[in-house]
């Protein structure tokens, strides 16, 4: 059976980084991602456009050039691609990692949807876009309540009520507006996060400010219903009639995953993944992680600007101790 000097689990940006590195230096590797090629981006809104400028999504020092200050969705997704037909990277796409053993060799024994790999080293570069964070709320699984957000047609000519107050809800919450939704924010704290893109925050402020689209401040959902929610708010429970719920309120990476794997994990509210910060290596010698799987909970913390830089630390680390 092949052995892989490195297996990389993700084939998201910086999985994609690592396996360059990893064909630049020479080591034998595979990537295996469970959708498609970069499938978190293929799962943002349609129409998102990156806070990053489009330099800092470069990988393998491959230009990514782009007309507006910033990049979307689509481009992103074209850069990527392209990325992909000129390294030629081994990737296998649609196939889940399961699990990853060590063995008592010390060989790596990783477990897919369709089959057993064997790896000196392995990469776990699994992001954060697959779990939302649910509110825990009843009514949370009904239809009409989405965690994920597309385009605004569907919402179009009806009662959208938007949950968070983050760059995901206040782009749901705009788009939804100017197609012609009637829309409510409920946000848990007294203003929208100071993380809102720069060029959307005043945006927001001022619809909200002139009455086009309502919110309740320091208020929190607390059923949902076929075609209400209640919320609790400093004034009292209040009722609000809706077609949809989109509740924005982030996502989060698979801790339980990273704990089955052997990864020792804060027993913090973070969540945080041990680590290495000079390596990227876990707690398990020849284990790695990579991305913006590393900030556990603290989904903000990593990027691929700062952390496209893991690829070359572990690779590094797997040459030297070959
Ligand atoms: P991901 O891109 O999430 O890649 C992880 C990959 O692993 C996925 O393709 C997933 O399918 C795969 N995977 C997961 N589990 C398994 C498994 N068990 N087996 C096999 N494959 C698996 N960051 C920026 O730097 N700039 C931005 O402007 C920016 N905008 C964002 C906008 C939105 C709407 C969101 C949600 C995030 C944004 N981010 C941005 C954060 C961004 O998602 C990450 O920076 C980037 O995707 C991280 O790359 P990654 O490779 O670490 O993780």
């Amino acid at each position: 059976n092949k052995i892989y000097d490195l297996l990389i689990i993700g084939g998201g940006p910086i999985g994609m980084a690592c396996a360059i590195e990893a064909r630049n230096k020479g080591l034998n590797y595979l990537v295996l991602e469970k959708g498609a090629l970069v499938n978190s981006l293929f799962n943002y809104p349609l129409y998102m456009t990156f806070f990053s400028t489009a330099e800092r999504l470069e990988i393998g020092d491959v230009p990514f050039t782009c007309i507006a200050p910033k990049p979307g969705r689509q481009e992103a997704l074209e850069y990527y691609r392209n990325i992909q037909k000129h390294f030629n990277l081994n990737i296998q796409l649609n196939e889940r990692v399961i699990s990853v053993n060590k063995q008592q060799s010390g060989e790596f024994i990783v477990h897919s949807e369709k089959g057993w790999y064997h790896a000196r080293n392995v990469v776990i570069a699994t992001g954060f876009y697959d779990i939302p964070v649910y509110m825990d709320v009843p009514g949370e699984n009904l239809p009409h309540v989405r965690h994920y957000y597309k385009e605004a047609h569907e919402y179009a000519f009806s009662k959208v009520v938007v949950v968070g107050a983050n760059n995901s809800s206040v782009d749901a919450a705009l788009e939804c507006w100017h197609k012609g939704a009637d829309v409510t924010m409920l946000i848990r704290k007294g203003e929208i996060n100071n993380r809102v893109k720069y060029w959307i925050k005043p945006d927001i402020e001022n619809r909200i400010d002139e009455g086009s689209i309502k919110a309740f401040y320091y208020s929190t959902i607390t059923e949902i219903r076929q075609n209400e929610v209640d919320v609790f708010t400093p004034d009292g429970t209040v009722t609000l009639e809706t077609d949809y719920v989109l509740a924005l309120t982030g996502y989060r990476p698979d801790i339980e995953f990273l704990k089955k794997c052997g990864i020792t994990i804060s027993n913090n509210l973070f969540c945080t993944p041990q680590y290495d910060p000079e390596t990227m290596e876990t707690n398990i010698k020849g284990l790695y992680l990579a991305g913006v799987v590393c900030g556990g909970m603290e989904t903000h913390k990593w990027f691929i600007e700062n952390s496209r830089i893991h690829a070359k630390m572990i690779v590094q680390h797997v040459i030297t101790l070959q």
